[in-house]
């Protein structure tokens, strides 16, 4: 086996893809460069990004590269949680069950790990740039570097990258998203859980602990919060958000939701206040798959990575986990490599191994999460309730969602994992 010379490697973008790719190949001796839009003090200043659950498996990839700064000061989540509301208004539930995963997920906010990463990068000898890239940039990088890769999340710059329609069936965004983080939540009286709601014809809410910034940039300081990710039906009564006037307002329109469909999580909620001003955000997303290669036009070629190529609604609380395996899987691919060049052929065929065993499965569990249930669906999620391998199933799907593959899109299928799950079977 020829030895690996170290070869010389840009990434655009210092996300969760970027920053951990970045880590894990300097970690074997190439050179790499992280070019991105935003420093430090901006991320741990600005407004939040996401809620960025990371289930167990993810959770790995960071403690093989020794990136889990935070995995000790991070409360554990440690199940998944169930409900639908019924549908007379009487404020109980219609369905409730949960389930633990086989380990732990945590959320640590990007606005904490982002930073905390690029000052890791630069500690373990990897250059950082701030720069806002665009075509000039990417030419010249693409004419100095071996590899460069587009982990540019949902920038601008990575709508170069053409969508593929064919793997992009949700043409338009079916959400109004919003998040809010906060401090003074009670606890349930079950297991810490991703606690997931669905309420049928107007919206989905989940709601989970973590870490946010607890003080001045530079301090380092973080404190546990929790995010309450609230996700509104195009035009029902959770898409409201432009009403807001301020951080204030966003809160309270939390809270009045609540109030109105989940009782049970406005008692626990009422008296949260925002862990600071920026602990929101409201926006959309519309679920795209791009083609993995952009051609400059020089005819360099860069390739896409993370969101920059596969971008989800949150429902399903994919898009670091996703950002992860890719980058694992670019990594594993990189280093198979050896000395030959990383030409179109690779990068087409290494996207495309990443896609069709892996991450085409998470995309079309969460596009169908975004239309009504058919009623197996209903049924299955009603069946749980009494048997706890089926329910230990669905919850930690979320760790690897290419399970739901088997059962979740055919009513067959799914009446048999139902009857194998009573059996005591796969579970
Ligand atoms: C409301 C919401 C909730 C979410 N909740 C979850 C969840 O619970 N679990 C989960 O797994 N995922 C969740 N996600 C998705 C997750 O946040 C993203 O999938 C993930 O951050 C993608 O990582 P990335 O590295 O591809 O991009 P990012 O993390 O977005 O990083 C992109 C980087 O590129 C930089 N950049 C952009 N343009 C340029 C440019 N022109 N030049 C240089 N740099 C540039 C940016 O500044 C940033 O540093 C959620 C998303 C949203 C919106």
């Amino acid at each position: 086996m020829t030895t690996q010379t170290p070869r010389k490697i840009a990434i655009i973008g210092a996300g969760q893809a970027g920053l951990l790719l970045g880590a894990g190949l300097l970690d074997q001796s190439h050179q790499v460069t992280i070019y991105t839009n935003r420093d430090g003090a901006s991320f741990w200043n600005g407004k939040v990004m996401s809620s960025q659950f990371i289930f167990d498996p993810k959770l790995q990839v960071e403690r093989d590269w020794k990136m889990n700064q935070w995995e000790a000061a991070c409360p554990n989540t440690d199940g998944i949680s169930f409900a639908i509301p019924n549908p007379d208004g009487s404020g109980t539930k219609a369905i409730h069950w949960y389930a633990p995963l086989y380990a732990p997920g945590q959320a640590v906010d990007q606005r904490v790990k982002y930073p905390g990463w690029m000052d890791e990068f630069v500690r373990r000898g990897g250059k950082l740039s701030i720069v806002d890239v665009g075509v000039a940039e990417m030419e010249e990088l693409a004419g100095t570097h071996d590899l460069v890769l587009l982990a540019g999340g949902k920038g601008e710059v990575v709508k170069m990258l053409s969508t593929n329609a064919e793997r992009s069936p949700v043409k338009e965004s079916m959400r109004k998203l919003a998040l809010t983080y906060v401090t003074g939540m009670k606890r349930h009286d079950y297991i810490e859980c991703v606690n997931f709601n669905l309420i049928p014809g107007v919206g989905e809410y989940f709601v989970f602990p973590s870490l946010t910034t607890g003080g001045p940039y530079g301090s380092g300081k973080t404190q546990v919060c929790d995010i309450m990710v609230l996700e509104g039906v195009n035009g029902g009564p959770m898409d409201r958000w432009h009403e807001c006037k301020d951080a204030a307002d966003h809160l309270q329109m939390s809270l009045d939701i609540l109030k109105k469909f989940l009782p049970w999580e406005y008692e626990r909620s009422k008296d949260c206040q925002l862990t600071d001003d920026n602990g929101i955000l409201a926006g959309r997303i519309t679920p795209t798959v791009r083609n993995p290669v952009l051609h400059l036009p020089s005819g360099r070629k860069v390739m896409g990575l993370g969101d920059a190529v596969i971008v989800n609604d949150p429902v399903t609380g994919q898009g670091s986990n996703n950002a992860t395996w890719g980058a694992k899987h670019y990594f594993e691919a990189i280093m198979a490599r050896g000395n030959q060049p990383f030409d179109e052929a690779w990068m087409n065929r290494t996207f495309d191994e990443l896609y069709n065993g892996y991450a085409e499965k998470v995309v079309r569990w969460t596009n169908s999460l975004l239309l009504p249930p058919p009623e197996y669906i209903v049924n299955m999620m009603g069946a749980a309730q009494g048997i706890p391998a089926l329910a230990s199933r669905l919850a930690n799907g979320f760790n690897d969602p290419t399970d739901y593959a088997e059962y979740w899109f055919d009513a067959a299928a799914n009446q048999r994992a139902i009857e194998e799950a009573a059996k005591g079977g796969k579970a």
